[in-house]
């Protein structure tokens, strides 16, 4: 069975994992600024706030903007469900975009018209999408006509970049998750990033509970915190980011080349300014049923992302979202499939996909 992800962890991450447990410091610890700031400076932004998910980054994310209790945030529903979750985690309400087809992404023109409806929305979240960025310059466009707030989703997309900027320095904050599938890893994990020193002292805040002197709390906060343990492997894995996007990359062209005159099955498309990561390859297929049985058969491992718009979940449905509709997300959630585009597939894992592939019609 090829696996659709396979983190890669050698004897290097051991070893400093080793050393954090033999020097006692497991949670605070040097590791942990010193991942911060590294992470930070390769994305290009002041602050690091490392965090202990990347779904905890983003509650930390929304929290350190004020948004609160019936504040609208405009956002994709084609995404991991912890994006428009932690929109509800603060109370307010996310209100769905729809997303462009060929890039997956939230498509600006769907945020206009949303923004017609609800001239009062208070922020946006972007999602860059299976390692994908967003259209920054549209994106932009928007966020400063309309005076709003710019949060990041940035859990699928480290070191991707727009016209060569990397993706987490656009917004006001953004997010990235470390979970083991991810474009690296510090097993469970996240980040907060920022240019704002308010921003960044809430949210240092806002992940010690409210913390900023021990016993002392000011606000409400929580235990958020990354360990050192996590942040040892996470040092490690960072050196290796750079070689294994550019390892996705290729597998990635590999793909592409070896399927794109295919008719059944499109391939991801990559507008010319981006920087793709590849956190997933993902294509369309009309008649999936049939394509996933035939890929069990063959073990080649797959995965949906996503098999249905986040406001189709029972839990968004059971607050109320019965009346919302992306035309475009719901068609694709028919029709996405992520084949296996990680580190560490071989040559021969490559040619097996495409080989088999391009047996099934
Ligand atoms: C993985 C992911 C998250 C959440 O990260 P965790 O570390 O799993 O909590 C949030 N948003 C997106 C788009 C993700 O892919």
């Amino acid at each position: 069975m090829i696996p659709i992800a396979n983190p890669i962890i050698t004897d290097e991450e051991k070893e400093l994992v080793n050393e954090v447990m033999d020097s006692g410091m497991l949670i605070m610890g040097k590791y942990v600024k010193e991942f911060e700031e590294k992470f930070a400076n390769y994305s290009g932004t002041k602050h690091g706030i490392a965090t202990s998910s990347g779904t905890t980054a983003l509650d930390v994310a929304i929290k350190s903007l004020n948004i609160k209790q019936g504040d609208k945030v405009i956002t994709t529903p084609f995404t991991f469900i912890a994006s428009s979750n932690s929109i509800l985690y603060s109370k307010a309400d996310p209100i769905f975009a729809d997303v462009k087809e060929d890039t997956f992404n939230i498509d600006p023109d769907s945020v206009r018209e949303l923004l017609k409806e609800h001239p009062d929305t208070k922020a946006l979240m972007i999602v860059h999408l299976f390692g994908l960025s967003c259209d920054m310059d549209e994106i932009m466009e928007i966020v400063n006509k309309h005076n709003l707030l710019l949060i990041e989703d940035s859990a699928q997309a480290h070191g991707a970049t727009y016209k060569g900027r990397k993706v987490g320095s656009f917004g006001d904050v953004s997010a990235f998750s470390f979970y083991p599938t991810k474009n690296m890893t510090t097993s469970e994990g996240g980040i907060v990033l920022t240019d704002d020193d308010e921003i960044m002292e809430r949210a240092r805040l806002l992940l010690n509970h409210g913390s900023p002197k021990k016993y002392h709390h000011d606000i409400l906060g929580y235990n958020y915190r990354m360990t050192n343990i996590s942040a040892a492997i996470g040092l490690v894995q960072f050196k290796k980011l750079d070689q294994f996007n550019k390892q996705r990359q290729e597998n990635a062209r590999r793909l592409t080349e070896g399927l794109n005159d295919l008719t059944w099955l499109q391939t991801p498309v990559v507008p010319d300014d981006r920087g793709h990561v590849f956190h997933q390859y993902t294509v369309k297929v009309d008649d999936r049923e049939e394509f996933l049985k035939y890929l069990q058969e063959k073990e080649i491992g797959y995965g949906i992302h996503y098999p249905m718009p986040a406001y189709e979940q029972k839990l968004y449905k059971d607050l109320g979202y019965k009346d919302t509709s992306c035309p475009v997300s719901e068609k694709i959630c028919d029709q996405v499939v992520s084949l296996p585009v990680h580190p560490a597939l071989s040559d021969e894992d490559i040619d097996y996909i495409i080989d088999t592939l391009r047996d099934f019609k």
